[in-house]
């Protein structure tokens, strides 16, 4: 395996079969009870005793190397970088030959920008190296820490020096350290954990261990990261990487006081720290403060100038807040520093991918994985850039959509009219004309819609995300057998397009996503978010947000329902301040953000009330809603067995009257026992209660049973329109909607609930059929033109008829052409059909008068 990309024109070749040919040597003798307190004070943060325990040892003269290296980590710790300097040149002269030593001062002096000293240490080592045979496990770590510092491939560092180090001495905690802290650099969260997993017992002492072990489960585990960042603090509160942890997750929140407290204890401990500063440069950028973020980052780069991790640290925080260009403008800094450094180049890629700069991006995706074939994120990308070789691009006025070939077929137009409509309605609202093309990317498969917008795998629970200028969604093909409603995805995300342009890019989450769900429901009643039962008791319990910091509910959610409860109630927000202050006030609070002015001082200035007051009559507002929702009803659990009867659960609902959960009960079962008089009256009866109710097992579901059974088609009819007014996913009313109104020979209304059916699942044949059919018989011809041949792509056994109809409708609309070719490959399939015959007949001879060529 090659090693591209190492600067010091080392012979790695030679370094790597030397740390194969090891043979175990003990670490030298050192005062073994001594030199483990000196440790312990270093992991649980008492620098300077350890510092000056340390001082002591070696000043005795007696001290082993071991001890110049706890002084040199107790002095860096606190920022001494002078004093560390003395440490190291003072130690290289006594230590001529420590291999771990002499890395640590080459890591040191190459953190703190004196260049030549650090290739002054090089050059000793390398001389030392050519003198030696064998390394310990303490010298193959340092030297594949630094190899890989220095850009060797870091499969081959794992294989060759981390690996065989654990496999030889599996009680030695550094060396799961290493692996797993190589292993997250490359986003491997997996394997990550499952080497921390296998640490020895000791590593329970270690803040560093929990540290990582944070990390592997940030992602995934919210909860567990969380808990390990506290016990990594509980063993030593000054751990800067952990409290660094701890900003990351408070800036992505929005709370910049707790971030900046944490900053402060992070500096007090050593003052220069570069990325608290650049972390600090990045909280000013989102505060919008050019003159704070420049003297930050000046403080980020004092101590090394060159250092590329403190520009690709804040274009990061910024990409994370959908800064994208700015961020992207970091990253190119940090590459001009040090042009190899592959996270800012990685970072780089994902940005421009997100900012529809597609050329650069995958290019940079690729360079990032020909040089590191372990990177995950690079890994994805460029298998990700295969698949979507392979979908069709679909341009469109202001719009390039990629699909994948079959679904483009089945509603690859009508996606692009949806979109077209929301760039109308919402641009004209929002007062946004958009430069640009929109970028929209539907894939069948989760796992590449997850790579596309996160870079990795996972991430359930998404339909779509928005960058700006690039939407993402999750097509119906990868969401099982109850799709969502991709019409109001696409509304919803193109919504985002259109506030994040108008802000800049620089709207709270909150404020962004209540406004898309919010458009959703005005577009359409039966999209958006409704108040179900359990919003209702979270509303009325403890789970609302102060209107104030409604961002903290999203990044701070508890469970996927407190996420799902974070998007209702903060579309319940911008309700509440269309409602209460006017839409004008809301545009001009967006108008406000895009000028840098943080969201609550916006709200202030444009509501001309003070915050408190905001949050107070939003949380009126939000529970007097909540109140009015079913405003009679009880919510006590029905403690009945499963098959009691409608008399004992009428005996039940005396006891608890208005129970809304008992109510529903009675209903189902009375359908069940089929009493239907007493069936409709109490589902009457429950609809009134909560009209708005449309979920499992709904008034309106129950009374549509209900006439079914009695024949009663117009009732059923209108129970189910009611039904499928309100629910945007309501595919089992759409479908029987569809048969009635067939029947009725209401094709209008078959049509509409055509398309209703084909907005949740265009993915089958039967809403397809139903559109043909009822677009057809109300001359909605191009409808049906498309509707036909969306069945014809599923390959049915009746394509001949198909094929026939569609060739009428050809012809009907004067496409005489693509009439003839239809029908002929109809008389393939049926080469007796007889009125296919008559159509070829009539077609025969004539041809479509020449049109003018379309542009390209
Ligand atoms: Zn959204």
């Amino acid at each position: 395996m090659g090693e591209p990309g190492l600067k010091s024109g080392w012979d790695v070749g030679r370094l790597i079969a030397l740390a194969l040919g090891f043979a175990v040597v003990g670490l030298s003798a050192v005062r073994g009870a001594d030199i483990a307190d000196a440790e312990k004070l270093l992991r649980t943060g008492k620098y300077a005793e350890c510092e000056k325990l340390a001082a002591d040892e070696v000043a005795s003269g007696e001290a082993s190397a071991r001890w110049w290296e706890l002084k040199v980590r107790a002095e860096i710790a606190r920022g001494k970088y002078d004093e560390a300097g003395k440490t190291i040149a003072a130690g290289r002269a006594k230590y001529p030959n420590d291999l771990p030593f002499h890395l640590l001062a080459h890591e040191v002096y190459r953190t703190s920008g004196r260049e030549k000293e650090a290739k002054e240490v090089l050059a000793a080592v390398q001389t030392q190296i050519d003198d030696r045979r064998a390394t310990t496990d303490a010298e193959r770590l340092a030297l594949g820490r630094y190899l890989l510092e220095s850009g060797t491939d870091a499969k081959a560092v794992l294989d060759k020096f981390f690996l065989p180090v654990i496999k030889q001495s599996p009680d030695y905690l550094d060396a799961h350290l290493a692996t797993a802290e190589l292993a997250l650099t490359k986003h491997d969260r997996g394997f990550a954990a499952e080497i921390l997993q296998k640490a020895p017992k000791g590593a329970a002492d270690s803040p560093r261990f929990h540290f990582l072990m944070a990390r592997a489960f940030a992602d995934d585990d919210r909860e567990r990261a969380t808990k390990a960042i506290a016990d990594a603090l509980a063993i030593n509160p000054h751990h800067a990487d952990s409290l660094l942890f701890r900003v990351d997750h408070l800036v992505t929140a929005e709370d910049y006081t707790a971030a900046e407290a944490t900053l402060k204890a992070v500096l007090d401990v050593d003052p220069g720290e570069p990325r608290a500063w650049a972390y600090r440069a990045a909280i000013a950028n989102l505060k919008a403060d050019p003159t704070g973020e420049k003297e930050a980052r000046t403080k980020a780069l004092a101590r090394w100038e060159a250092n590329p991790q403190v520009d690709h640290l804040i274009g990061r925080k910024l990409s994370q807040d959908y800064r994208f260009k700015e961020g992207a403008a970091y990253q190119r800094l940090s590459l001009e520093k040090e042009p190899k450094y592959l996270p800012a180049k990685a970072q780089l890629a994902q940005d421009l991918l997100r900012l529809g700069e597609e050329k650069e991006g995958w290019k940079l995706a690729a360079e990032v994985f020909a040089t590191d074939g372990y990177d995950v994120v690079a890994h994805n990308l460029v298998s990700l850039r295969d698949h979507l070789a392979k979908f069709r691009t679909i341009t469109a006025d202001g719009f390039l959509v990629r699909m994948d070939e079959m679904e483009a077929d089945l509603y690859g137009p009508r996606a692009v009219a949806v979109l077209q409509r929301a760039r109308k309605v919402l641009g004209e609202k929002y007062g946004v004309k958009l430069d640009g093309v929109v970028t929209v990317e539907i894939f069948p498969k989760n796992q590449d819609f997850a790579v596309r917008t996160f870079g990795m795998p996972g991430a359930a629970g998404f339909l779509g995300v928005c960058f700006g200028p690039v939407i993402t969604v999750n097509s119906p093909a990868s969401q099982g057998r109850d799709p969502s409603n991709w019409e109001a995805v696409l509304w919803h995300e193109f919504c985002h397009t259109i506030t994040l342009h108008k802000t800049r890019n620089k709207m709270p989450r909150w404020l962004s996503e209540g406004i898309s769900v919010y458009e959703e429901s005005q577009e359409n009643p039966g999209w958006g978010r409704w108040m179900t039962p359990k919003y209702r008791e979270m509303v009325l319990g403890d789970d609302l947000t102060p209107l104030s910091k409604l961002t903290s509910a999203f990044m701070n959610a508890k469970s996927a329902l407190h996420v799902q409860f974070a998007y209702f109630e903060s579309a319940m927000a911008v309700e509440f301040l269309i409602k209460r202050f006017g839409f004008d006030t809301l545009k001009g609070t967006l108008d406000d953000i895009g000028k840098g002015m943080p969201v609550n001082e916006a709200l202030e200035r444009r509501t001309g009330a003070a915050l408190t007051k905001l949050d107070s009559e939003f949380e009126k507002y939000a529970r007097d809603k909540a109140k009015a929702t079913a405003p009679d009803a009880t919510w006590d659990q029905v403690d009945l067995p499963d098959n009691a009867d409608s008399t004992a659960i009428r005996a039940w609902l005396e006891k608890n009257p208005k129970n809304f959960w008992g109510q529903q009960r009675l209903c189902a079962r009375l359908v069940r026992e089929e009493k239907w008089t007493d069936a409709e009256k109490e589902s009457q009866a429950l609809r009134a209660m909560y009209p708005e109710y449309v979920g499992p097992t709904n008034a309106y579901e129950l009374l549509a049973a209900n006439y079914r059974k009695t024949g009663k088609a117009k009732e059923e009819a209108a129970a189910l329109g009611e039904w499928a007014k309100r629910e945007g996913d309501a595919t089992a009313a759409y479908q029987r909607l569809v048969e009635l109104n067939e029947a009725a020979g209401d094709w209008p209304a078959a049509a509409d609930n055509a398309r209703r059916w084909f907005a949740v699942n265009p993915l089958t044949q039967a809403p397809h059929r139903a559109l043909a059919k009822a677009a057809e018989k109300s001359n909605a011809r191009d409808e049906a033109i498309a509707a036909n041949r969306a069945v014809l792509r599923f390959g049915v056994p009746d394509a001949a008829d198909v094929r026939y109809r569609l060739a009428v409708l050809l012809e009907q609309n004067g496409e005489r052409d693509k009439a003839k070719r239809e029908v002929l490959k109809a008389l393939e399939d049926a080469p007796r059909s007889r009125e296919a015959h008559e159509l070829l007949l009539k077609l025969v001879g004539t041809t479509d008068p020449p049109k003018p060529e379309k542009k390209p």
